[in-house]
């Protein structure tokens, strides 16, 4: 190390003593909304009341049994969000996950529309765009689905490499997609990879693509991202059924108490809802009345989301500001710009990543683990971080990020 690397790292190693002495306490591990945009939300709680209709215009009794795929209003609201019809969606409870892992598992044990036998039966496995979603990873090592890692561009999953691998494998069932605003690298999938993923020749005749549109009106900029619709693009290409699509409004309304939503052919519905008779006689009516009151439509959530964007926005420039003020120039680490969603993606170089996150946690700032951005929890580079600016106030991530970047800049030159 030359005389000049070793002063910084004094330098460096001075600050970060000092941060340490602050006994910070800041988690950035998880993605979750802020206060300040739950509060967005709770005029929803006075409806409905003791006094208003129990009774919907469709006739439906809320308080009841009943409905096993959603108020019929529910269900508009979310077709139009989705670009779908009413009867193409079912409205579940109050999170998306639960519906993909209930999807996976139902076809794990009675397989999908065009299945030669339920899944559970086979050697299966599923490819996964990283960094991507810790959670969708999750639930495959759970259901011991095999995980093959494909690299996520700017514009969605690499898909050179996801043609040739499903025109070649026959147990490659299915895609994780997350096609707006990416958890957590932010990309948004392009028209032409919307196309591919739907023309693409899939040698398992039961594949399928978990479209989880988890962000999909979760706008930073007054410019939203749009791109074509995939069911209909799947339609065109003779494979309506490929598509599961998840949403729900967990980050539009409250978080552990919003509303899920799945999409599908009405054919894939239609066999979904036999299975979803079996364990439920219906979702929750009050809360999706509650919603409709608040939200009116589609367009209500959209506009909604505008009062979240002005919160969020905020943050993401701190991070971006921090960084470039910190990093910017140094070839030390590269970081997603995104217009919307709840990340930012850090690269540092490699093998750093799992040192950054656990010098951060000790001077009090956690972060996501390095490498739950991988299937097995395993960043080959050892260089992904996320950062998850939305619970912290500006003040707080300020601070979170100095801290970060000084970590980020220790290791890196520890490791020369
Ligand atoms: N999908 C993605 C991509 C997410 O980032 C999250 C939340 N972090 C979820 C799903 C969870 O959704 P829900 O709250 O509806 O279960």
């Amino acid at each position: 190390m030359d005389a000049q690397s070793e002063s910084r790292l004094k330098q460096l190693q001075h600050t970060y003593a000092t941060y340490k002495q602050e006994n910070l306490k800041l988690d950035m591990s998880r993605g979750k909304p802020s206060p300040e945009q739950l509060d967005l939300s709770n005029a929803m709680l006075d409806y409905p009341s003791s006094k208003d209709a129990m009774v919907t215009e469709s006739g439906v009794d809320i308080r009841n049994y009943g409905g096993l795929d959603g108020l019929p209003e529910m269900k508009k609201l979310f077709a139009d969000l989705l670009s779908v019809t009413t009867d193409e969606v079912i409205v579940g409870g109050n999170s998306s996950l639960t519906l993909m892992h209930d999807t996976i598992a139902r076809a794990l044990l009675h397989g999908v529309r065009g299945s030669n036998a339920p899944w559970g039966q086979q050697k299966v496995k599923f490819i996964c765009p990283t960094p991507g979603y810790d959670r969708h990873f999750s639930i495959c090592e759970h259901f011991g689905i095999e995980m093959i890692p494909v690299d996520m561009t700017d514009d969605g999953p690499d898909m050179a490499a996801v043609e040739s691998l499903v025109a070649e494998d026959e147990t490659i069932k299915g895609i994780w997609c997350v096609p707006k605003y990416s958890n957590p690298t932010g990309s948004v999938f392009s028209d032409e990879v919307i196309e591919r993923l739907a023309k693409m020749e899939t040698k398992a005749p039961d594949f399928r693509i978990l479209w989880d549109n988890a962000y999909i009106v979760h706008y930073l900029t007054d410019r939203p991202a749009t791109f074509n619709n995939i069911f209909t693009a799947c339609e065109a290409n003779g494979h309506s059924d490929r598509i599961f699509a998840f949403v729900s409004t967990s980050k539009i309304s409250f978080a552990g108490a919003g509303i899920a939503a799945l999409a599908a052919s009405k054919e894939n519905i239609d066999a979904i809802k036999k299975h979803l008779a079996m364990q439920t006689i219906g979702p929750d009516k009050i809360n999706q009345v509650r919603h409709l009151h608040f939200f009116k439509d589609a367009e209500g959530v959209v506009q909604h989301m505008q009062k979240h964007a002005d919160i969020l926005k905020p943050k993401f420039d701190k991070v971006f500001e921090v960084f470039e003020e910190q990093l910017g120039g140094k070839d030390l680490a590269t970081w997603s710009a995104p217009d919307g969603g709840y990340f930012i993606s850090v690269d540092t170089l490699n093998d750093c990543a799992k040192e950054v996150v656990r010098l951060a946690k000790e001077a009090g700032v956690v972060l996501t683990n390095a490498g739950a951005t991988f299937p097995y929890g395993k960043d080959p580079l050892d260089r992904n971080i996320r950062i998850a600016p939305s619970f912290p106030t500006v003040e707080e991530l300020d601070k979170a990020m100095r801290v970060f970047c000084t970590c980020v800049e220790l290791v890196s030159l520890q490791k020369q």
